[in-house]
C-alpha cells in the first residue's frame, strides 16, 4: 500500500475514533458511530456531535408488549405496534440511573 493510502486510513481511523467516542458519551453506541464517522468523515463526525442523546430522551411504555421505547418513536421497535403520542412519559435513562451520565468506566471489573 502506498504511503498516501495508509495516511488516509489513519485519518479515517481517527475520525471514526472521534465519532465513536462522541456516540459513546451520548449513550448512542460506539461501534455504530465509529463506522459512520469512518465511512463519512466530517459529515459522520458532525452528525455524531449533533445527534440527540438517547439516554436523555423521554421514554414511554408500549401498550401492547409493555417494553420501554423512545417517546419519539412512531412504531414500537419490539413488536411493531403503531404508537399514539402518550399521555405520560417516562423519565430519561440518565435521570433514573445517574451512573449512565457519569460514564461506563466506573463499573467494577
Ligand atoms: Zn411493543
Amino acid at each position: 500500500m502506498s504511503d498516501q493510502g495508509l495516511g488516509l486510513i489513519v485519518i479515517l481511523f481517527f475520525f471514526g475514533l472521534a465519532g465513536g467516542t462522541v456516540g459513546r458519551i451520548k449513550g448512542n453506541g460506539f461501534t455504530v458511530w465509529f463506522l459512520i464517522s469512518f465511512c463519512a468523515p466530517f459529515i459522520g463526525l458532525l452528525t455524531a456531535v449533533l445527534w440527540r442523546r438517547d439516554n436523555q430522551e423521554l421514554r414511554r411504555e408500549c401498550p401492547r408488549c409493555f417494553r420501554i421505547v423512545m417517546l419519539h418513536d412512531a412504531v414500537c421497535m419490539h413488536c411493531g405496534t403503531e404508537l399514539e403520542f402518550p399521555d405520560v412519559a417516562i423519565a430519561p435513562r440518565a435521570r433514573v440511573i445517574p451512573s449512565i451520565r457519569a460514564g461506563e468506566g466506573e463499573s467494577p471489573a
